[in-house]
């Protein structure tokens, strides 16, 4: 198969691979669309065990990115960079400088900020070589943690499922919260002060013992989570979270967290929906990080400040299209999923013209 059959492929403007022999960066640039705007979405830094393996993921989390992007209504089309190599002992600055010229050679199509394996530090060499580049700290500009922002998200996001789902207020709902890291926590404090009961499981057990202190939530085991009796299921910790083995085990109404690839697989989103469950697709919940990198970007380009209010705006945006991807689910009897990537793709084309 070439790379142009391949399904990870879907329609990308180009997808573009640097070789720095002086650093050994192998890094790959996929740029999915550029119909909104210029391309945003983080770079990571992995350890593939193959080309192929690294091709894959830069394809579908770059397509990922232009889904997220024009569902949380940002002027930004979707793009991802991935760097070959072991983030914990490949990593020197001049590596992370050969990154950014790698960067500013596509000319502003692409702007580049953090995740996973990609810290605040290692941009700061990339900043050196390319002015396309977000999640920088102390400057006027700077977006800062995105965690809070988005467990605002993905906090509004829980309050509509259970109002759809099960017509009521989170006063009382019970939450099961899978993973209580940077999103995870802020998000149990919200539905804590909201009245919601919690149930939460970490492998780390400080964080569940800090969220519990503020919280009263129930620590169960990890594996446990699964088989709460709960209203809300919400994932915050890896993906992969919603698979056939896991998904007969929930009990709940609604499912909406702020973990990014939820759904193991494409066509677990259909069973969710068999099963009653209303799933708030997690590109569309989670939005809110990249509404944040997005202001600073915004910033960086107008030589302006962050802007707390343009954020806020977006989010309430980002709320009424949850609202609406929810309401066509339910209304036309589909999988929330499909309905997400069904308006994603509209929008994306509605821009391309
Ligand atoms: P984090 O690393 O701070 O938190 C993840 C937590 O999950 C950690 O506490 C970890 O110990 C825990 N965990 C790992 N494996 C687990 C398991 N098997 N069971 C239970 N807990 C487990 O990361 P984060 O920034 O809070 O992000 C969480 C998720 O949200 C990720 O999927 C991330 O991609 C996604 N996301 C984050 C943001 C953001 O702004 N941070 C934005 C969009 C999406």
């Amino acid at each position: 198969m070439t790379l142009f059959d391949s399904p990870d492929f879907e329609g990308h403007e180009g997808v573009h691979a640097f070789y720095d022999e002086k650093t050994g960066l192998k890094s790959i640039i996929a740029v999915h669309s550029t119909a909104r705007g210029p391309a945003a979405g983080g770079c990571r830094m992995w350890d593939y065990a193959s080309a192929d393996a690294a091709l894959t993921d830069a394809l579908r989390l770059s397509r990922g990115m232009s889904y997220k992007n024009a569902m949380a209504d940002l002027d930004f089309g979707g793009g991802k960079a991935v760097i070959i190599g072991d983030a914990r002992s490949q990593k020197t600055p001049e590596l992370f400088e050969a990154f950014g010229r790698a960067v500013d050679s596509l000319g502003g199509k692409y702007w580049t900020a953090e995740d996973v394996g990609v810290s605040p530090a290692d941009l700061t060499a990339t900043r050196r070589t390319t002015r396309y580049v977000a999640g920088l700290e102390g400057h006027a500009a700077a977006s800062g943690d995105p965690s809070p922002v988005t467990a605002e998200g993905v906090f509004r996001g829980v309050r509509l499922c259970v109002q759809r789902a099960m017509n009521r207020d989170l006063q009382g709902v019970k939450v099961a919260i899978q993973g209580v890291g940077h999103v995870g926590a802020y998000l149990a404090e919200k539905l804590h002060a909201a009245g919601a009961k919690l149930v939460i499981a970490d492998v780390n057990q400080q964080a569940l013992n800090e969220v519990a202190a503020k919280t009263g939530a129930e620590i169960v085991p990890v594996d446990a989570i699964f088989d709460v009796e709960a209203d809300v299921f919400a994932p915050c910790a890896l993906g992969g979270a919603i698979s056939t083995a896991t998904l007969p085990r929930l009990k709940v109404k609604v499912i909406a967290g702020g973990a990014n690839n939820q759904l193991a697989d494409g066509t677990i989103g259909q069973a969710v929906f068999e099963r009653g469950i209303l799933y708030a697709p997690d590109y569309v919940i989670n939005g809110g990080g990249i509404i944040n990198v997005a202001a600073e970007i915004r910033a960086l380009e107008a030589g302006g400040s962050f802007d707390p209010a343009w954020v806020a705006t977006k989010l309430d945006r980002l709320a009424q299209t949850l609202g609406e991807v929810l309401d066509h689910s339910l209304t036309d009897k589909r999988p929330a999923n499909l309905v997400a990537d069904e308006i994603a793709r509209a929008r994306i084309a509605a821009a391309r013209g």
